[in-house]
């Protein structure tokens, strides 16, 4: 098994479990490591429709649970950050008070409108679409840009609810908007997540993630995470085969996991 670099506990909106429950089942799973990293939506928290971040709460439980689990498991502290563009001023300040060991860049929804997720495509003409997935990918590439991002969540994050709603999306054409986020990534420094979530929802599959993988690495994208993205102890860990034939299928030979001291490496 694998470290798993994006998972939620209940400190999130939609997540169910206390970071000590997640040991138990990493350990299970035989998960080596993994990093909780809750939501932190900025747009939506600082509106009021997302309730407050307990930041001192979710810190003292990943303490607690470091201790309790000290040689069995590794934790690492982290968060995903959602819209950081919307609100730079605050969500450096946050970054910088909270000091958090790993930070993933995530976008979720655009500027005044909802989650991806929440959206009915349905009867959504094909262009709208296509325009509200390129907004995303043009705001991902802001994010990319953010001081303290390391990694770009799931880059294909929309894809999952517009195949939901049985629509669908020509990928090939957002090519070069996607080429621009990778180059911006590639200057920073920052990796690209295979989160498995799509896939293990049935919304997405091996050769729509494999495109995107094959994308960032013909880009010469090097850096890579294998992200569960679970809401549920027992989902850490969950897909890694099917992820990491994935990435080896694009050329990929290792996986990154951010370490307290530094970055490590798994071999696929
Ligand atoms: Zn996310
Ligand atoms: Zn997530």
């Amino acid at each position: 098994m694998f470290s798993d670099t994006h998972t939620h506990s209940i400190y999130s909106f939609d997540g169910h479990a206390q970071p000590e429950e997640m040991c138990e089942a990493a350990i299970r799973a035989g998960v080596p490591a993994f990093a909780v990293t809750d939501h932190y939506d900025i747009d939506g928290i600082l509106a009021g429709y997302y309730p407050p971040f307990d930041a001192a709460g979710v810190r003292r439980a990943l303490e607690r649970a470091r201790e309790k689990y000290a040689g069995r498991v590794r934790l690492v502290r982290g968060i995903e950050l959602g819209q950081a563009w919307l609100y730079p001023d605050e969500a450096r300040a946050f970054l910088c008070e909270q000091r958090f060991e790993f930070v993933i860049g995530s976008c979720h929804n655009l500027e005044g409108v909802p989650d991806f997720s929440f959206l009915n495509y349905t009867h959504m003409p094909d262009a709208l679409i296509s325009q509200l997935f390129s907004r995303m990918i043009a705001a991902l590439t802001k994010c990319a840009a953010f001081p303290g991002v390391s990694v770009i969540a799931h880059p294909l994050y929309p894809l999952r609810y517009i195949r939901r709603c049985g629509r669908d999306l020509p990928l090939e054409s957002f090519e070069e908007p996607f080429r621009e986020l990778f180059s911006v990534m590639r200057e920073n420094g920052a990796a690209l997540e295979m989160n498995l979530r799509g896939i293990l929802m049935g919304y997405t599959d091996a050769e729509t993630e494999g495109w995107i993988m094959r994308l960032w690495r013909d880009a010469g994208g090097r850096g890579v995470t294998l992200a569960s993205d679970a809401h549920r102890p027992e989902d850490i860990g969950a897909g890694q085969d099917i992820g990491a034939q994935i990435l080896r299928d694009a050329g990929f030979t290792r996986v990154v996991f951010p370490g307290v001291d530094g970055p490590t490496h798994e071999d696929l």
